[in-house]
């Protein structure tokens, strides 16, 4: 493989995108930024979002402006607004170290006049919408008669969204000597006789679907019945709290406003996107996204088109989309540079059907997960509990005189009567779910086929449960600087295993492997009572309740386990609201929901021997619409759609 100096990428730009943390080029940049940097020829490109296209082209691009010419010399066209900021961003930051290149972005559904200033004022590059853009060149303000290079992005949902015949007005308009880079997810015959009609024997390039050829996103779905889909997605949520960064697909707007409302109701930390929203307010929403401050985003397919989010941890299938494609393209806004990421049918009886379908085409393996009982949800949350306490630092300085008067009374408390009374606060609220809360899975007998999806967790077959497996929780994780590879490495090392003998877990602060049972003995024998970084490590089979001893098995995909979790926030119980330092969470009328936004806390782990069910994954993308277009347009591939936005 070609780093990106042997590709021909010219200094300033490696400087850029090394900063950027780009270190290998993707498989599309390795194909295309040589044929564009080295022959005049036209592309034309089959590759999904997340692939890396926007520096597939955007490094050529730059590299080949001139500067100090002051015209439009080249246009990027795309379907969505969101999109078209995106690359304009993304176009920004690598040619930070190559000065005088202006890029501009232009797009409905924001002030026509700021962008006709920002185009008076000189750009090399016009990242547009289409509709924006023929405005523009209808009001004559914008001049593309001298542009050398045109970029098509994503030009299958430009179709879809009814852009087509602007597409062709704008380039009916651009110069013949040109060159013309088409990128598209797919390739129905509109888009080829696009390319046959304004491209001049392209040179093609492919690279495989990023989704189902994407090792580190698994595919997991829970059958539920349909009227259980909002209870068990909270359970999921809840049980995945700890760290969940999501986008949760609905298949209406109603839909998506209805969830989006309920979750924030009952306490969660969503909101939602969908066409009914106006431009300011979508951009709120995603500003809040981007920045975390929403966990969970509930939208359509097409509002989240927009949407280019890095670290998302889950994608969640409220239901199937009706596209098979669609459901690759959703679930490839997870498991992104590298991170892994869960996507997550909540699939009702109905649509086993369809899940084959995807299975089959997208050539996908789905593993089936349980819903977390509510036992199951509290058990995390009190590991979560506990070891936030363990892990608390004691800040002196608050502790002063007033303080200590106020907290005389709970001085004087027994150290264990102090504990049972905090913790009773945690299983007076767990209890009461735990009573009231059914299994939400269908055929809840059959656990066979259950797995562990996750985040921290290793992908591939079952494990853990599989007869013949045992357990092993280890008292280090991520907090001790290991990452899946990493401590599978390091536990086969120490106790002289290869990697096929170990499945692992690793959570925050505390980890688990799975070892068939000869392996256990040596597992434990050689991490037990050794230091690590200077704390004893403890290594014991799990406290499992399921698995080898053959009981049930529950999993769930979803974040890891208790590390922490509620630190920072605020913490408010029901009827009593008392506070004590957690992540924001609220219970009310019984039920107890997770305000996400925690932040994780460093330290040690004396992790309780509970089991962690754990999973997760992250990063995301998305795109989405051009104000106008979305409504009433279809947003299939080939064929019309249910209007979604
Ligand atoms: P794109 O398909 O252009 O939307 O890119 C998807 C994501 O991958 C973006 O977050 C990029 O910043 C990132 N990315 C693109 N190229 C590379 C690379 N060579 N190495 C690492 N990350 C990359």
């Amino acid at each position: 493989m070609k780093n990106f100096s042997e590709l021909g990428v010219e200094q300033s730009l490696l400087n850029a995108i090394q900063e950027l943390g780009f270190e290998n080029p993707t498989p599309i940049q390795e194909q295309t930024i040589p044929v564009f940097l080295e022959t005049g020829r036209d592309i034309l490109g089959l590759a999904q979002t997340g692939t890396g296209k926007t520096a597939a082209f955007g490094l050529p691009i730059l590299q080949l402006i001139n500067p100090a010419a002051r015209h439009i010399q080249s246009l990027v066209i795309c379907p969505t607004r969101e999109l078209c900021m995106q690359i304009s961003r993304d176009l920004a930051s690598y040619s930070k170290h190559k000065h005088g290149i202006n890029v501009v972005a232009v797009y409905g559904g924001a002030s026509i006049e700021g962008q006709i200033r920002d185009i008076k004022r000189g750009a090399h590059i016009i990242v547009a919408t289409p509709g924006r853009l023929m405005d523009l060149m209808k009001r004559k303000a914008i001049n593309i008669n001298e542009v050398n290079f045109v970029v098509l992005d994503e030009a299958d949902e430009m179709l879809n969204m009814g852009f087509e015949e602007d597409v062709e007005y704008i380039l009916g308009h651009t110069p013949s000597e040109k060159r013309v880079c088409l990128f598209s997810a797919t390739m129905p015959k509109a888009i080829r006789n696009i390319g046959n009609r304004y491209m001049n024997e392209p040179v093609e390039i492919s690279v495989g679907k990023s989704n189902s050829g994407n090792v580190n996103i698994t595919h997991q779905y829970a059958v539920v019945h349909a009227k259980d889909k909002y209870a068990a997605l909270k359970r999921y949520v809840d049980f995945n709290s700890e760290d969940i960064y999501a986008i949760i697909f609905c298949t209406t707007r109603m839909e998506t406003q209805d969830i989006s409302d309920k979750l924030i109701k009952d306490g969660y930390n969503a909101d939602c996107l969908h066409g009914d929203l106006s431009q300011a307010q979508r951009e709120k929403v995603m500003g809040r996204f981007r920045h975390h401050a929403i966990k969970i985003l509930l939208a359509t397919d097409v509002a989240a088109r927009g949407i280019d989010v890095s670290g998302l941890t889950h994608v969640i299938h409220y239901h199937l989309p009706d596209d098979i494609e669609n459901y690759t393209h959703r679930s490839g806004r997870t498991g992104r540079a590298g991170k892994l990421g869960v996507s997550f049918t909540l699939l009702h009886m109905r649509e086993g059907g369809r899940l084959k379908d995807i299975e089959r085409i997208s050539n996908i393996k789905f593993e089936k997960v349980l819903i977390p009982s509510a036992q199951d949800v509290r058990d995390k949350k009190l590991l979560a509990f506990t070891d936030t306490i363990i892990n608390t630092e004691v800040e002196e300085g608050v502790f002063d005189a007033h303080v200590m008067k106020g907290i005389e009374s709970l001085m004087a408390l027994e150290k264990e009567e102090l504990l049972k009374k905090f913790l009773s606060l945690e299983l007076r609220r767990f209890s009461v779910d735990f009573a009231n809360s059914p299994d939400l899975n269908i055929n809840p007998n059959d656990r066979g086929g259950a797995r562990e999806g996750g985040r921290d967790r290793e992908r591939g077959g079952d494990r853990g449960g599989r007869s013949g497996e045992k357990r092993i929780f280890v008292s280090l994780g991520k907090k001790d600087g290991f990452d899946i590879r990493s401590f599978k490495d390091w536990v086969a090392a120490s106790s002289n295993l290869s990697w096929q003998d170990l499945h692992v877990d690793v959570s925050g602060v505390y980890s688990f492997v799975d070892a068939k049972e000869n392996h256990v003995d040596a597992i434990i024998k050689s991490l037990n009572g050794i230091t690590y970084n200077d704390r004893p490590v403890r290594a014991e089979v799990s406290g499992d309740r399921r698995g080898s001893e053959g009981g049930e098995r529950r999993s769930y995909g979803g974040g890891r386990s208790g590390g922490g979790s509620y630190e920072g926030g605020r913490r408010s119980s029901g009827g009593g609201e008392r506070s004590y330092g957690g992540g924001e969470r609220r219970s009310s009328g019984g039920e107890r929901r997770v305000r996400e936004g925690e932040r994780e806390r460093g330290g040690r782990s004396d992790a309780p021997r509970s089991e962690g069910r754990f999973s997760g994954g992250r990063r995301s993308e998305g795109r989405r619409s051009e104000g106008r277009s979305s409504e009433g347009r279809s947003s299939g591939e080939d064929r019309p759609r249910r209007r979604q936005d």
